[in-house]
């Protein structure tokens, strides 16, 4: 049983961050490092605020957690300071709980009936009671391998490294599979390594989990290209079973705008990919904000991502363009009423270091120098409207009005168009949908058989939470083909896709 005066005693309190001068002296996570004794109490008055509601729309798939985190019994757990069983209960749903922690929007926080009326202190800071169980858990020595008693005799390769690869690996190893995780990269991780910066999660607490897989038995090859370095046949000859978990990383490019084949205009990740290899000990970025007037085309994650890192490299002027209008500070009831997840101004600690957005504008021109190499961009300010009979969006300028904003860097973070168009996908057999993913049966199997998928590959740019939600529920779908049922957790069906933001 919660506290059921708990609410009415403290107000939301989220975590602290370091100041602007400490963030952009390194490149380390932007939260404060607090001393945990401290840090543990102020989390258990968060906890108390919970008030274990009849219908928890926080740990619901559809309007909350996608894992179905045990939202309300572990915040009563913490409340009464007993983190062990926390961390178990948080472990149970959820095997990378520091991930997400750090990483998710938190859609519980959205679906918290604490925040249906602003005069309630706000919702229960779900995500920081969260990442602070599985700070403790670590602490203290919570996080051990757990390896499997049973042999199944059974091979499966997983093909990514990312949060569904590696969700999918660590519960198939776990319920006494032979998995291999093959990752083309130099190291793994997916877009936890190579796309989201060091300031909002450091590798280290990749590599801390990673170091538990390995000493579960879950074996790992980098650098190999499942299609090209291993062939089709041999992933057929060598293993019972496949999960695609290749993620959606096939950029969208901006390719009519006039000016784009000048110098200095990136997609985004051609930018982010180096400066995080740059983070791990790789040498210097070729694609460097130092000095540099940067804009940034796209108002999203990837842009803040890029916004922070180009700020961090000592760019001059940071800007991040977005065609919408500026969405309203509060959730608007007609349009996004709760639980969903809210249309609202989201204002990340990268907006907060430098720079400014600029929103309803589109860039109608990149201006170029002598040499080839841009140095304007054209700005119109926009509507986009959505054509009535195709659906489609338009983007039409509201006046005559033209600004040129100085820019020697422009980084293209408008989305991702799908899986990238790869040879193990011929030699499998699998085309694309329209939507640039992969489709499966309800038993997540594709077309080919023993062939299963999960992740951004299934469901388009999402999530690490969905990752790890789809990469479970895949385990137990390769669990039940391989053996002929499963007892491992399923919380989400593949046609629970696709919503927007979360
Ligand atoms: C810049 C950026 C920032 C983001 N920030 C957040 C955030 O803050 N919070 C959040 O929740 N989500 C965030 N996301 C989204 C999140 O990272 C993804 O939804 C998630 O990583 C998807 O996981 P995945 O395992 O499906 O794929 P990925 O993480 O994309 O991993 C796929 C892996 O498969 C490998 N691969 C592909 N083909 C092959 C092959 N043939 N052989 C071998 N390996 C192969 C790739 O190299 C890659 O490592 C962000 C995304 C980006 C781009
Ligand atoms: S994983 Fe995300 S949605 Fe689920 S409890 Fe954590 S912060 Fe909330």
């Amino acid at each position: 049983m919660a506290d059921p005066t708990g609410f009415l005693k403290y107000d939301r309190e989220e975590p602290k961050k370091k100041s602007k001068e400490e963030r952009l002296a390194t490149w380390g996570e932007v939260y404060a490092d607090v001393e945990p004794g401290e840090r543990d109490e102020q989390v258990r008055k968060q906890a108390s605020r919970c008030m274990d509601c009849g219908i928890p729309f926080c740990h619901s798939s559809g309007s909350g957690c996608p894992l179905g985190n045990l939202i309300p019994e572990w915040n009563d757990l913490v409340r009464r300071g007993d983190w062990a069983a926390a961390s178990d209960r948080l472990h149970a749903t959820n095997n990378f709980p520091e991930f997400t922690g750090k990483l998710c929007p938190a859609p519980c926080e959205a679906g918290c009936v604490l925040s249906v009326s602003p005069l309630s202190g706000g919702p229960v800071a779900i995500k920081r009671v969260e990442q602070t169980i599985a700070d403790q858990s670590w602490e203290a020595g919570y996080v051990q391998p757990q390896v499997s008693a049973v042999s199944s005799g059974q091979r499966v390769a997983v093909v990514g490294s990312g949060p569904a690869g590696l969700a999918a690996a660590q519960q198939l190893t776990r319920a006494g599979h032979e998995v291999t995780v093959y990752e083309r990269d130099d190291r793994l991780g997916g877009l936890l390594r190579y796309g989201i910066p060091e300031f909002k999660m450091e590798k280290k607490v990749l590599d801390r989990r990673l170091a538990q897989l390995r000493k579960e038995g879950t074996k790992f090859v980098t650098g190999c290209e499942v299609g090209v370095d291993l062939t089709v046949e041999e992933l057929r000859e060598g293993y019972d079973a496949v999960v695609l978990a290749v993620g959606a990383l096939r950029g969208r490019d901006d390719k009519t705008t006039p000016g784009r084949e000048l110098s200095g205009i990136h997609l985004a990740m051609e930018h982010l990919v180096p400066a995080n290899k740059y983070v791990e000990g790789d040498g210097p970025s070729p694609i460097d904000a130092a000095g540099k007037h940067v804009v940034i085309i796209g108002g999203g994650d990837t842009g803040a991502d890029s916004y922070g890192t180009a700020t961090r490299q000592g760019a001059l002027s940071v800007t991040q363009l977005d065609q919408y209008p500026t969405p309203p500070s509060t959730r608007d009831d007609e349009r996004s009423p709760w639980p969903t997840w809210p249309y609202i101004l989201r204002t990340y600690p990268a907006h907060e270091e430098a720079g400014e957005r600029k929103f309803a504008v589109a860039v109608t021109r990149f201006i170029g120098d002598d040499e080839g190499d841009v140095r304007a961009v054209e700005l119109r300010q926009v509507r986009v409207v959505k054509d009535p009979e195709t659906g489609q969006r338009m983007v039409t300028p509201v006046n005559d009005e033209v600004e040129e904003l100085p820019a020697d860097l422009v980084l293209l973070a408008i989305g991702f168009e799908g899986v990238e168009h790869m040879p193990l996908l011929d030699g499998l057999g699998l085309s694309l949908t329209k939507r640039g993913t992969l489709s499966c049966g309800s038993d997540w199997q594709t077309s080919s058989p023993g062939v299963f998928v999960c992740g951004d590959a299934h469901r388009g740019a999402s999530l690490v939470v969905w990752a790890i939600a789809e990469g479970r529920s895949v385990a137990s779908a390769v669990d039940a083909y391989l053996t002929g049922a499963s007892d491992l957790p399923a919380p989400v069906h593949p046609t629970a896709l696709p919503l927007a933001v979360v």
